[in-house]
């Protein structure tokens, strides 16, 4: 058996990258203890465990902090954009992300994942909630 992350194996964050390009939002879930984390990481940083798996989010949350990019990483975005950290409701996750829709995101904003072509790949991005 290859453990994904081990040499040769395949990239933990292949069926992330998979799930992206369905406009699905995923998220490890240990096996061991239940806890979700992010990024992928070859064990669980609550308990260690090797054993976890990938589980679709409902990829509504709250902006836990943000922040506006003035400098790109890369030339295919575009500045200034809004850079957040997104706590996903009730999974207790969270991850780095863009916010569109919203030049001047603000803590504690209910937002959406939301998708964007980047280059080869599909990028999630959030956006303000919609509808309540
Ligand atoms: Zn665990």
């Amino acid at each position: 058996m290859t453990v994904p992350g081990s040499y040769g194996g395949p990239a933990l964050t292949d069926e992330f990258w998979a799930a992206a390009a369905e406009h699905v939002l995923v998220r490890p879930v240990c096996r061991a203890c239940g806890s979700s984390f992010f990024p992928p990481l070859i064990a669980c940083p609550h308990c260690v465990a090797q054993d976890w798996e990938y589980r679709s989010s409902a990829g509504r949350g709250t902006i836990y902090s943000c922040a506006v990019v003035h400098k790109a990483p890369s030339p295919e975005f575009e500045t200034p954009f809004p850079l957040a950290i997104v706590d996903l409701d009730g999974e207790g996750w969270g991850l780095l992300t863009t916010i569109v829709g919203a030049p001047s995101p603000r803590i504690g904003d209910p937002v959406e994942v939301t998708w964007r072509e980047s280059g080869d790949r599909v990028l999630p991005a959030f956006r303000p909630v919609s509808t309540p």
